[in-house]
């Protein structure tokens, strides 16, 4: 494998969003766009993606781009300065406050995000030279628990598995995962195992995702009640024989106590079933199939991860795979499914604040070990400051300065608010971004430093299964932007630490990563890529993906672990957990009568400012919502397609109403992705308790208490508009990319004349007018040289007018004289169809037109995709088309039933 593959002459890189890390195909000449396919040749997908990887060629123009490095000045405003100049600024306040105030006064928050040379960089300074371990990551959100699980049952986080064991296994238990719109690509996978070998397939979750539409048996077990289900398991499998007591013996310690313990919390399928709300016969059906399995992988994701008992949950899911010696074994593992591109490369660097570096610990041995490497003055001794206890301290004055870098702490943290809020009190608060403008940029950076963004950027990631692959640039970098590692090496010189960031490359720093793995290891540790720590310049450029360990003394990686034992504590042998007694924190009361779960969408990724920005990604859910079940939704006033109010302890949001029973009653559930940036009212990490797992430090995102109340907006309308638009305030608003240009879907009070001002302050052409007086409906629309420069509509919140057709005109280049007379009466003069909601974003397929195709006869997937064209290249839409295709049948029978009765 080269880094450009020949044929296409395109660029071999990774993409930039989930931790599947799958291989990207990349050529382009300018910024206008990027031919974007999938590596046929990369482990990780084989040529497949997703519908956000392939969408990454519309996030690559420089609009909203930080350029330059900016410091505010006296008067508040961002200024350009020079590099040198910022880095001196950043330098000398940060050498001012740790000799004022000591190293644990000043913190780094980093991020998955970010490649594992910028991690490696920024952790050595922060640990070894400025002496606090107070660096701490958005990982802490994503996958903490599982690092907390894996290090206590096998001293080490390890990932057992790899890929493969997907493709080999012939059971898939998914927990607390919606693997089919967050993993789409692995999903993939799994169902092609299912196709081709029968393998079955679970699905435990408290809702009814996409992955449960793939399922055998689907699971809807109470929030929080995981350690419960393999509690009961456990137990299960010690009174049917299966399990291998020789691994027990040989590998294992602890094995009674936590089958005492098991006993206590789920001792049978009928107490399993009363603590987890399911009924028994389901139960006892997914005992007996993972009984009966030897090839069962149980795969996991922030279902168990975010949770106030996630390390827990997490043990209590290794418990049942170390009893039954499914380990490490072809199609046989416990498998964490990581959510960020570079969690992993995060977690061999050691940047979380509870790890030292290279999967060492804070003990004294490790300590001296990597003071000795890095020759380090004033290594940290302990750990520092986990997530959410880090912006406490900031809140409360005890750190003064922070470096944030490529994260959006002020939109993704639990009690965002309160977060945003401690932003502001900071003596010195630095950001390394891709972006002028964010929550976090806006909650009072002092420094903004203009960082390379994926398309430009070189080095490596680590994907779910330990495999590093090379993220290269195939884009020359704007403006004065430079690499994250080269940035922090450059705040570290200045510091006075030169000698030990002399890096000249993101090679150099590669090979000092790879050196630190090796070093006094011995097989002592599982992170080892020691056979790199000599890589040429050239070698590393041509680097294929590589799974760890790769060892100096062997020629191959290794592609499991455990099989045969060979754990990491000093014994060598694995620890059974015994599970607290699980208990949610979070209880509910008459104020606060539901449990608001959040989580992702198919089509956006984080606080959206790379997706965000691709038309394509906009079109599948456009606005931020709230899932309800529809006997919570009668019981509390609210409607589907309306809007309500939800509260908790912490904040408010204001969204827009789904009701749906694949929603448990009881529960609510609302994507994370808006921010202050892209909309009014729906930033849900505001609502988010601050209730963290006592060992991982991973809050709780799944569970806290919230109340939902209808919330009526008299009038309903959009904008569409060449420029970001700014709306007046006191309007709800969300806002997308469209092609062309920005699209606000908005509702509120304001008079539909308020409007006709608004439109005629941001005119700047021949504006175009239509009122309806009586009906409160207004629409305007103002050309340059027949194409629209912007485009409202505004109405009664029940008859507002829809905005597809008014959009794909938007896109055009220029109207005819015949769609210009039609565009505010919101219908096509040339037969462009409302095709509702976008399904398939790769073909910009419609949800009417896929109903229409539906009954009209396309009874299959297959025949939708042959009809229209709909999953057919990702296969991210097919979980919903099979959901359709059940849906429209059931409506179909029904409008059949009421003609007959009729
Ligand atoms: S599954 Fe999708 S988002 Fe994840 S790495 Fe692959 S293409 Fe990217």
């Amino acid at each position: 494998m080269t880094a450009v593959d020949p044929a296409r002459r395109a660029t071999r890189t990774t993409c930039p969003y989930c931790g599947v890390g799958c291989g990207v195909l990349a050529t382009s000449d300018d910024r206008s766009g990027a031919a974007i396919s999938g590596d046929p040749e990369h482990p990780a997908n084989f040529g497949r993606l997703c519908s956000k990887g392939s969408a990454l060629g519309e996030t690559l123009g420089l609009e909203g781009r930080l350029l330059h490095p900016m410091i505010r000045c006296r008067n508040g405003r961002m200024e350009r300065v020079a590099w040198t100049d910022a880095l001196d600024h950043v330098a000398q306040r940060f050498r001012h406050i740790i000799a004022r105030d000591g190293p644990n006064a000043v913190a780094f928050y980093l991020s998955g995000q970010l490649l594992t040379e910028d991690y490696y960089v920024a952790n050595k300074l922060m640990k070894g030279f400025i002496g606090s371990a107070n660096v701490d990551t958005n990982s802490r959100l994503c996958m903490a628990s599982s690092v907390a699980g894996h290090r206590r049952a096998f001293g080490a986080d390890t990932v057992p598995g790899c890929y493969e064991d997907l493709d080999e296994a012939d059971l898939l238990v998914l927990t607390g995962s919606n693997a089919a719109w967050c993993h789409p690509v692995l999903f993939r996978r799994m169902i092609a195992n299912k196709q081709r070998r029968g393998a079955r397939m679970v699905v435990i979750d408290p809702r009814r995702t996409d992955t449960a539409e793939d399922a055998d048996l689907f699971l809807g077990l109470k929030p929080g009640t995981d350690t419960a289900l393999f509690s009961g398991l456990l137990v299960h499998l010690a009174g049917t024989g299966v399990l291998d007591r020789n691994y027990i013996e040989r590998h294992t310690s602890g094995f009674e106590e936590a089958l005492a313990r098991a006993r206590s919390i789920a001792g049978s399928v009928a107490t399993t079933a009363r603590a987890t709300g399911l009924s028994e016969p389901d139960v006892a059906a997914f005992f007996r199939m993972f009984a009966e399995t030897p090839r069962v992988v149980t795969l996991y994701s922030q279902g168990v991860n975010q949770s106030a008992q996630g390390t827990d949950k997490v043990n209590a899911i290794l418990n049942c795979h170390l009893a039954t010696g499914r380990i490490g074994r072809p199609g046989a593992s416990p498998f964490s499914l990581t959510g960020q591109p570079n969690a992993m490369g995060g977690r061999e660097v050691g940047g979380l604040a509870n790890q030292l570096a290279a999967h060492m610990d804070f003990t004294p041995a490790d300590i001296d070990r990597v003071r000795r490497f890095w020759k380090a003055p004033r290594i940290a001794t302990q750990e520092g400051l986990k997530a959410v206890q880090m912006f406490e301290a900031i809140a409360r004055g005890e750190i003064k300065a922070l470096w944030v870098t490529g994260t959006n702490p002020a939109v993704s943290l639990p009690d965002a608010d309160a977060a945003r809020a401690a932003l502001a009190k900071l003596e010195l608060f630095v950001v390394s971004e891709n972006v002028r403008s964010n929550d976090t940029v806006n909650a009072g950076a002092q420094v903004l430093l203009p960082a390379q963004a994926w398309g430009e950027k070189s080095g490596t990631v680590t994907n779910s299964e330990r495999r590093i692959s090379r993220q290269r640039g195939f884009l020359a970098p704007p403006g004065e932007t430079r690499p994250d590692w080269w940035i922090v090496s450059e705040v570290a010189r200045r510091l006075g630490f030169a000698a030990a960031f002399d890096f000249a490359s993101e090679a150099d720093v590669f090979r000092e990563h790879a050196a630190l793995s090796a070093f006094e290891n011995g097989g002592r540790r599982d992170f080892d890529i020691g056979a790199l720590q000599t890589v040429s310049n050239e070698a590393f450029d041509a680097m294929p993906p590589v799974q760890w360990p790769l060892r100096q003394s062997e020629a191959q990686p290794q592609q499991r672990f455990f099989a045969d034992g060979g754990f990491f504590a000093g014994d060598r042998k694995a620890r059974f957990v015994a599970p607290e007694i699980p208990a949610l924190r979070t209880e509910t009361s008459a104020g606060r009568p539901l449990r608001l779960n959040t989580g992702r969408i198919r089509d956006q990724w984080h606080t959206m400012t790379r997706s965000g920005v691709s038309p394509r990604l906009g079109q599948h859910l456009a606005e931020p919502f709230v899932e309800v079940h529809p006997q919570d939704a009668n019981r509390f006033g609210v409607v589907d397609g309306g809007f309500a109010r939800i509260a908790t302890d912490y904040g408010q949001c204001v969204l827009k109403v789904v009701v749906s029973e694949r929603q448990q009653r009881g529960m609510l559930f609302a994507p994370i992705h808006w921010s202050g940036e892209t909309a009014s009212a729906a930033r849900v990490g505001a609502l988010v308790a601050p209730f963290t797992d006592p060992l991982s430090g991973q809050p709780e995102n799944k569970a806290t208490p919230a109340s939902i109340a209808p919330h009526e907006f008299v009038f309903r309308g959009f904008v569409l508009s060449r420029v970001q638009p700014v709306l007046p305030p006191q309007v709800w608003w969300t806002r997308v990319a469209v092609s062309g240009g920005y699209g606000c879907l908005f509702a509120g009070n304001a008079d539909p004349a308020d409007w006709s001002c608004w439109m005629q302050s941001v005119a700047d052409g021949d504006l175009a007018e239509y009122w309806d007086f009586g009906g409160g409906v207004y629409r305007a629309a103002c050309l340059a040289e027949d194409r629209i420069e912007t485009c409202l509509f505004v109405g009664p919140a029940r008859d507002a007018g829809d905005w597809d057709v008014p959009k794909q005109l938007f896109a055009a280049d220029a109207l005819t004289a015949e769609q210009g007379r039609m565009l505010l009466s919101g219908k096509s003069a040339d037969g462009l169809a409302n095709a509702g909601p976008i399904v398939c974003a790769c073909f910009g397929v419609g949800r009417s037109t896929i109903c229409d195709a539906i009954a009209a006869g396309a009874t299959s997937a297959a025949a939708i995709g042959a009809r229209l064209k709909a999953g057919t290249n990702c296969g991210s839409c097919l979980p919903e088309l099979k959901r359709l295709i059940a849906q429209t049948h059931v409506e179909l029978d029904q409008n059949r039933l009421a003609r007959a009765t009729n």
